[in-house]
C-alpha cells in the first residue's frame, strides 16, 4: 500500500513537471516570430458551417473540473492543459461553453460514426424513448430482431447470430467466453500494442501496459505485433505468423481457445497489420483448435473506406466479430456476431444481458446502419480519406518530424519522430503540437505506445474542406515548433 502511494505521488510529480514544461514551450511558441527563412504561414480558419449553437447557461470549466476531481476516481484523465468543457455537438463539430466551434477529428474516440446529434438517428432514439424505454428480452419487442437482421445482413459467410451488449469491453468478454466454451481450451492469443477493453478479462488481452494495469489474467500470450513501421520483421507477415505458431507450440497459454486482433490498432496508434498476416494466423489458430476473433470496435461500419469491416482488408472471415462505439453513434451499445455452430454452445446455459438490445439502443443502432447506407458513408470515407492521406504524405516531405503517415479511409495515424532513421518518438513535440492544434480549433486523438501518434478518426461526415483545414493546421503548428 505504502509503496503504491509513493509510486503514485512520484508519477503525479512527474506529470506536473512535464505539464509545466509543455506550458513553457507553448508560451514561447505563441510569442516567438518565425525565423526569416521560414515561409510565413497564416493561421488557417475553420471551414464555415451554417449552425448557431444554443446559448449555454450551465456550469463553467473550473466548476466542472472541481466536481470531477472531488467525486470521480483519481485515474480519470482529460486532454489539454486547460481542459475543454464541451457542451454541444453538431455533425463533425463540437462547441465549448463560450460557443467556440472545433473540428472534431477524433469523434469521441471513434464513437460518433454518422455525426454528432445526427437528426435521423436522434429522431429514432427520441421516438422510441417516448413509446417504451426499456423491456428486457424476457418480453417480445420487434426492435432487437429488426436490428439483428440488419446487422447480420452486413456480415459475410455464416456470421449470422447476433448478441447485443453495452460496450466493446463486454463484447470482447463475451467473445472470449464463446471461444473457450466452443474450443474446450483456455488459452488466448492477442497482439502486443492491442487494446480490447478495461475489464479484468479484457485487460489481460490488452498488451498496452504502459497505461493499463498489467495484472495477468491467466493463459494469455501476447505475440509480436505485425507493425510494418516499428515491427522487428517490417512487413514480413510470415515471420510474425511464425511467432504465433511458436506460442501455440511452446508458449504459456496452453491449448489455444482463440486469437483476437484489431485489423487497424486504434489505441495503439492506427497501426495497420502487415498485409497477409491474418490469413496465415487464422489458418494456424484453426488448425490448433482455436477460433478467430476480429475486434471491429474501431474499424467497422465503413470507416476504412475500401471495406465495410476492417477484417475484409486482410481477406479473411472470422469466427466471431465484436463491435461497439460507431455502431451506436454515441449510444452505449456493443454487439457480437458469430456462426450458428459457435452460438449453439452458448445455448447450454441461459445468456442474459439486462440492457443488451434494449428498444432505444436497437432503434438508434438500426438508424445508424440506415444512415451509413443512405448517405453513402463508406464511399465518402474512401474519397475524403485518400485526399487526407495524400495531403499528409505531402506534408511529410516538408516536415522531417513526420516519421509515418498511415491508415485507411478515415482511420489515420501520424507518427512524430525526432530522428527518422532511429524512429525516436517525438513525445514532447507531439504534446506541444497537440495543444497548438486545439488552439487553432482542431481536436485530434493521441496514442501509440509512446504517445507520439496523432489519431485522426472523425465522424464519417468529415469533408474535404475539413481535411484541408486539419492538414493546414498541422502544417502551421509544425512550422512553429
Ligand atoms: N476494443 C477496441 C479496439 C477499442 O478501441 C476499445 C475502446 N477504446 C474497446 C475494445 C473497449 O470498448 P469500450 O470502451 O466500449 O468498453
Amino acid at each position: 500500500m505504502f509503496m503504491a502511494a509513493i509510486l503514485r505521488q512520484k508519477s503525479l510529480q512527474k506529470c506536473t513537471k512535464y505539464q509545466s514544461f509543455i506550458a513553457r514551450r507553448l508560451s514561447t511558441i505563441s510569442t516567438s516570430n518565425c525565423n526569416s527563412n521560414d515561409v510565413v504561414l497564416e493561421a488557417p480558419k475553420i471551414p464555415s458551417f451554417d449552425y448557431k449553437p444554443k446559448e449555454y447557461k450551465g456550469p463553467l470549466t473550473d466548476d466542472v473540473l472541481k466536481k470531477r476531481k472531488t467525486y470521480l476516481g483519481p485515474s480519470i484523465f482529460h486532454y489539454y492543459q486547460n481542459p475543454l468543457n464541451i457542451v454541444e455537438g453538431k455533425m463533425q463539430y463540437l462547441f465549448d461553453e463560450a460557443g467556440r466551434r472545433y473540428l472534431d477529428a477524433f469523434a469521441g474516440i471513434v464513437t460518433v460514426s454518422c455525426g454528432h446529434c445526427h437528426p435521423e438517428i436522434l429522431n429514432a432514439i427520441v421516438e422510441q424513448s417516448q413509446l417504451l424505454q426499456h423491456a428486457t428480452t424476457i418480453y417480445l419487442h420487434h426492435a432487437i430482431g429488426d436490428f439483428a437482421e440488419a446487422l447480420a445482413s452486413k456480415m459475410p459467410g455464416n456470421l449470422k447470430v447476433v448478441y447485443f451488449v453495452n460496450s466493446g469491453t463486454e463484447a470482447n468478454e463475451l467473445a472470449m467466453l464463446m471461444a473457450r466454451l466452443y474450443s474446450g481450451n483456455h488459452g488466448m492469443i492477442s497482439l502486443r500494442n492491442a487494446y480490447h477493453g478495461g475489464s479484468a478479462g479484457t485487460i489481460g488481452l490488452t498488451a498496452l501496459n504502459t497505461w493499463k494495469y498489467s495484472i495477468p489474467q491467466g493463459d494469455i500470450d501476447h505475440v509480436i505485433n505485425p507493425d510494418p513501421y516499428r515491427g522487428i520483421f517490417g512487413s514480413d507477415s510470415s515471420a510474425y505468423a511464425r511467432d504465433v505458431q511458436d506460442h501455440i507450440d511452446f508458449g504459456t497459454c496452453g491449448k489455444v481457445a482463440g486469437f483476437i486482433a484489431e485489423t487497424i490498432q486504434g489505441v495503439g496508434g492506427a497501426v495497420e497489420l502487415a498485409p497477409g498476416y491474418l490469413k496465415q494466423v487464422y489458418d494456424i489458430v484453426r488448425k490448433a483448435g482455436g477460433v478467430c476473433i476480429a475486434d471491429e470496435v474501431q474499424t467497422g461500419f465503413g470507416r476504412t473506406g475500401s471495406h465495410y469491416w476492417g477484417f475484409q482488408t486482410q481477406g479473411v472471415v472470422p469466427d466471431i466479430v465484436t463491435m461497439a462505439k460507431g455502431i451506436g453513434n454515441g449510444l452505449p451499445l456493443g454487439a457480437v456476431v458469430t456462426t450458428p455452430e459457435i452460438a449453439s454452445v452458448m445455448s447450454q446455459k441461459i445468456q442474459f444481458n439486462t440492457f443488451g438490445g434494449n428498444p432505444v439502443c436497437s432503434a438508434g443502432g438500426l438508424a445508424v446502419l440506415r444512415v451509413i447506407d443512405k448517405e453513402k458513408r463508406q464511399e465518402h470515407c474512401a474519397q475524403v480519406g485518400s485526399h487526407l492521406i495524400e495531403r499528409l504524405k505531402h506534408l511529410q516531405q516538408k516536415h522531417d518530424i513526420i516519421g509515418d503517415v498511415r491508415g485507411r479511409g478515415l482511420m489515420v495515424g501520424i507518427e512524430l519522430v525526432t530522428d527518422r532513421a532511429a524512429k525516436t518518438p517525438a513525445k514532447t513535440e507531439t504534446a506541444i503540437v497537440f495543444e497548438k492544434l486545439r488552439e487553432l480549433g482542431v481536436l485530434v486523438g493521441k496514442g501509440g505506445l509512446h504517445g507520439n501518434v496523432f489519431r485522426i478518426k472523425p465522424p464519417m461526415c468529415f469533408t474535404k474542406d475539413d481535411a484541408d483545414f486539419l492538414v493546414d493546421a498541422l502544417d502551421y503548428s509544425l512550422s512553429k515548433l
